[in-house]
């Protein structure tokens, strides 16, 4: 199977009752700002590039922004900060995703989720979370060809991301490795192939960037730390 094939199989998931019709339920309500909208409101697959370095994983799609979209981080806030910062690396073509045939590029870098489907008030349950797990296991397993860093944004992005990350190859130390936003730490491969350098960094979400916990710069710095460390 390949990248694709996964990202079309994926779309069709509905193993989380609570999820599958919380984004379907706000596919049928729409915000008002977006009635015209035909939203997605199914599972959202990763989106980049399938011979990718550097890996993003986020937390879960917005009920409004990939959720309507289809496109990981598109059409929110959340993904208004990242695709900038992206984009003033060099990382993207373009500093803003609004929709699916936007223009929007990326060089080298998949964005992706622990959680595919949006969650009510942001926050998937753990067994959630555990439910949607093989389906990042799977992709950052077919990513492992060129994988060489990967960005976890958020602790719960980061806790999630470790035994997706074990799974598909490379040794997480134990005690495992606590989340902090600049935090590095190195995998070494289980399986023959390369190592992987997982970076943790605050979560783009509205709140951390309003507040200030999470500025531009910060972003930008452990982006491109972590674009480095892929070779980018
Ligand atoms: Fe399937 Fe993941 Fe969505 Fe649950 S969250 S329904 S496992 S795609």
């Amino acid at each position: 199977p390949d990248l694709a094939a996964l990202d079309a199989r994926v779309t069709g998931c509905r193993a989380c009752p609570r999820l599958v019709e919380w984004r379907e339920e706000a596919a049928r309500t729409k915000r008002s700002a977006f009635r015209e909208w035909d939203y997605w409101g199914r599972p959202v697959p990763g989106f980049g590039p399938a011979d990718a370095a550097l890996v993003i994983t986020g937390l879960a799609p917005a009920a409004h922004g990939a959720n309507r979209t289809g496109r990981m981080f598109t059409g929110d806030r959340s993904g208004d900060v990242l695709y900038a910062a992206l984009y003033a690396l060099g990382l993207a073509s373009q500093p803003t995703a609004t929709r699916p045939g936007d223009g929007l590029e990326l060089y080298g870098v998949r964005v992706t989720a622990p959680v595919r489907c949006a969650p009510p008030a942001n926050r998937p349950s753990v067994g959630e979370r555990d439910t949607c797990r093989p389906w990042l296991e799977r992709e950052l397993r077919l990513l492992r060809p060129t994988a060489r860093a990967v960005v976890a944004l958020g602790g719960f992005g980061w806790l999630a991301a470790l035994p997706a990350l074990e799974a598909a190859g490379w040794t997480v130390p134990r005690p495992r490795p606590a989340f902090g936003h600049g935090a590095q730490v190195e995998l070494p491969a289980a399986e023959p192939g390369a190592p992987v350098r997982l970076f943790g960094c605050y979560h783009v979400s509205q709140r951390n960037v309003f507040t200030g916990l999470l500025t531009p710069e910060m972003l930008r710095t452990v982006l491109g730390a972590a674009a480095r460390a892929a070779g980018l």
